[in-house]
């Protein structure tokens, strides 16, 4: 019998030619199996018909671990038999099937960490330590197919002893693209602020030290650099937000193991499964009771994000020294991609840092970490980046059209529908200056390379002004594509309805800020959807309030304040004991009064990240928004200490909730009652507000879904709130799982909503 079959999925990258090979010699069938320049696998079986079968049944029941099958195609060929043996073919360029694709960066895995801790290993010590079951992947490809000439590992010919391994079908390095030792690989290295190369022999190990003196350290990784520092010395993280002008984002940490995590930190059993996976993100844990880093790491947060150590370079650089963590962000000038290249890190971080940890191995892809919390102990993903990106998100449904979602502006990513797969882009960022949309440019046309698509067409936001609204004009004109914009929040709900596979949802999107149909600053939205029509129908919303002062009230909250509680005959008063918060004083508040007489004919919005915003300046948390988010994450933190004492009833007029008299009863209680009680009786209001609107619309629609969506989402106060009274009312309750719930999850929802439900 002679059979070719075709496999497509995550096939590139993960050993499995070698797992072909050792299948097929094992059953006793000859022919080859070659990688293809689509990501798939073709392989060529000739033998007894029994041993085929043999063959196809250990081909689907003991693939390896990282691999994917998606499909498998066999044909029957005919002919007589042409081989006398199974090989490993050279790759070929054909790329007639599309949506298979190469893995994530995969962390170390247990056997090349053992092997770097050998002192009788040849790869003993060695910092760029891989096999074919970890390392980059998708950070070093150009492109398909994945061999080693097409990635950057091009630049390391490999020597004898690598080689033997790379050709010995049982050895763990059989086919692995990234093998190679000190002799052949990558190099490490130290420099100093100027870039000047110091000759340190062990220069990882010197570099821990350094961070445990008080330096701050470059260090170059998979997927761009790591800015590194002590999470105990003040004067270090100090200097660094100076520098970093970060006065209050919080820093990730580097944590040398989940014990030494659990020293600072409250690791839960799903927490700690998702830490020590083979993605290793970044996961946002409570700060514990023995919490003993600096307040500079995360200042006036409960939790702080950590992860382990995901390189055998991260493993050494704790070798010499007590510390049980690092400070470990990602380098990048502000609203700019992560730092990629050593010349681009010399002239970007010449300043900041003490010394650089360079290594001579060029980075493809800039890829930042992934960053997830746990709400229940299930997964969100606040950004879905290394070690998820590009691997796809399955779907229950196939799109006939191949679609591009190219997101909104903010913490944006692209995306690409093809027929029953979702492949989401790495992190990108704000898509405002030329840095960030060339790498948007760049990072969606290798996706669409990576996954052979044919695009047919692209979605984007509503918002005319909008930097990916342009690119998806410009891109549908230029290749003759459809254009589909996709109003924001109703883009959420879709990829909420999609991830599910759910025909009907009343969904509730809140967030900081999305284009309305109209052009309404929207963000407490209602939305009834179907799948039989593009669109939605608005069905509930929070009040509108003003925007005094337009975008200074995003970035100032007492504005918000103002704006919501201008009938309070205590406002002015109450302001000007806060004049040390405007960064005007008085003479500011008297604009800001005068901008409140005028406010009908200025911006109103529905925005529920506003609301929190006001609650958290009204409770004296948070005057001043440096990073996104910030004003509602403080809120959180304070709130997730209290309890709901005031029990607000929800007030609704008409289809709308309330959040005047909301933010009043918060404001007229302040001294009644603790910060943190005010802070999560506000958070129960919203919930329970929200909620009751959407269990009335979806019992008078005959619907039997709620889903929670939007950057508000990743708030666990109010999602488990939402969660049990939807849940109470015989509801279903809806929240994502492998999509993130803000923008990162935007073009997600554009290519769904395109892809099934615009006609
Ligand atoms: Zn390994
Ligand atoms: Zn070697």
């Amino acid at each position: 019998m002679r059979l070719k079959i075709q496999v497509t999925g995550i096939v590139q990258g993960v050993g499995f030619r070698p797992f072909i090979y050792r299948i097929a010699v094992r059953n006793g069938v000859f022919g080859y199996v070659k990688n293809r320049a689509d990501a798939g696998v073709e392989i060529l079986l000739e033998g007894q018909e029994q041993a085929i079968q043999r063959f196809l049944r250990d081909l689907k029941e003991k693939k390896p671990p990282l691999a994917q099958i998606h499909h498998i195609v066999t044909l029957k060929l005919r002919g007589k038999n042409e081989y006398t043996e199974f090989v490993i073919e050279n790759s070929s360029k054909e790329a007639e099937l599309s949506g298979s694709i190469t893995p994530p960066d995969i962390a170390i895995c247990d056997d090349c960490l053992r092997e770097l801790r050998d002192p009788n290993d040849p790869r003993f010590e060695y910092f760029f330590i891989t096999c074919t079951n970890c390392g980059p992947r998708f950070t070093i490809i150009e492109k398909l197919p994945y061999d080693r000439e097409n990635t950057t590992m091009r630049a390391f010919p490999m020597c004898g002893f690598c080689l033997n391994e790379y050709k010995t079908p049982l050895n763990r390095r059989f086919h692995a693209q990234t093998v190679a030792c000190p002799q052949c690989g990558p190099h490490v290295f130290l420099a100093d602020g100027s870039g000047k190369v110091l000759t340190e022999k062990d220069p990882i190990r010197e570099a821990g030290k350094l961070l445990s003196e008080g330096h701050i350290i470059a260090v170059k990784g998979y997927g761009g650099f790591h800015v590194a520092a002590s999470t105990t010395e003040p004067r270090p993280l100090r200097r660094l937000r100076k520098v970093k002008h970060r006065s209050q984002k919080p820093f990730a940490v580097m944590a040398r193991s989940l014990e030494a995590a659990k020293t600072f930190a409250d690791v839960s059993e799903s927490q700690a499964l998702l830490m020590t996976s083979y993605s290793r993100p970044i996961v946002l844990l409570n700060k514990s009771r023995q919490y003993y880093l600096s307040d500079l790491v995360a200042p006036k947060l409960h939790n702080i994000g950590v992860m382990l150590p995901y390189t055998g370079l991260h493993y050494m650089l704790f070798d010499e020294i007590e510390d049980a963590s690092f400070v470990m962000t990602s380098a990048n000038p502000p609203n700019q991609p992560i730092t990629r290249d050593n010349d681009e890190a010399l002239k970007t971080l010449n300043g900041t840092v003490d010394f650089f940890l360079f290594h001579d191995r060029q980075i493809a892809q800039r890829c930042d970490d992934s960053v997830v919390r746990t709400q229940n102990g299930n997964k969100v993903f606040i950004r879905r980046s290394r070690g998820y990106a590009p691997a796809p998100i399955k779907l229950k449904r196939r799109a006939k059209n191949c679609v591009l979602g190219l997101g909104g502006e903010l913490n944006n990513t692209s995306c690409i529908l093809n027929a029953d797969k979702v492949f989401i882009s790495q992190h990108i960022g704000d898509v405002e200056n030329v840095e960030t949309r060339a790498f948007l440019d760049q990072a969606t046309n290798h996706l669409i390379r990576l996954t052979n698509s044919n695009i047919k067409t692209v979605a984007c936001d509503l918002h005319p002004k909008f930097t990916t609204t342009k690119l998806a004009q410009q891109w549908a004109e230029e290749n003759n594509w459809q254009l589909i914009q996709v109003q924001h929040h109703y883009a959420h709900i879709a990829a909420l309805m999609i991830e599910h596979n759910v025909e009907k949802i009343v969904g509730i999107c809140c967030d900081g800020y999305g284009y309305g149909p109209e052009g309404e600053a929207w963000g407490g939205e209602i939305l009834l959807c179907t799948d039989e029509a593009f669109g939605f129908e608005r069905v509930a919303h929070l009040e509108r309030q003003p925007l005094i002062g337009g975008d200074l009230a995003t970035h100032y909250p007492l504005r918000m304040v103002a704006g919501i509680l201008s009938d309070n005959v205590e406002l002015e008063n109450w302001l000007l004991n806060n004049k040390q918060h405007f960064p005007h004083g008085t003479e500011e508040i008297q604009t800001v009064l005068q901008q409140l007489e005028r406010k009908e004919k200025g911006v109103w919005t529905t925005s529920c990240g506003r609301v929190l915003d006001a609650i958290s300046a009204v409770l004296g948390i948070c005057y001043e928004r440096t990073y996104e988010g910030e004003p509602s994450m403080k809120l959180e933190s304070i709130a997730m200490k209290g309890k709901d004492v005031l029990r607000l009833k929800p007030i609704m007029v008409g289809d709308t909730l309330d959040t005047t008299q909301m933010l009043q009863d918060v404001f007229e209680n302040k001294g009644k009652h603790s910060k943190a009680d005010l802070a999560y009786s506000a958070h129960a209001y919203l919930a329970r507000g929200l909620t009751a609107l959407a269990i009335e619309k979806a019992s008078e629609n005959n619907v039997k879904t709620v889903g929670f969506s939007g950057g508000v989402a990743c708030n666990e106060i109010l999602t488990v709130n939402m969660g049990r009274i939807v849940k109470a009312s015989g509801l279903r309750f809806l929240v994502h799982a492998d999509v993130p719930p803000g923008d990162g999850g935007l073009s997600f929802g554009q290519a769904v909503a395109s892809g099934f439900f615009h006609s």
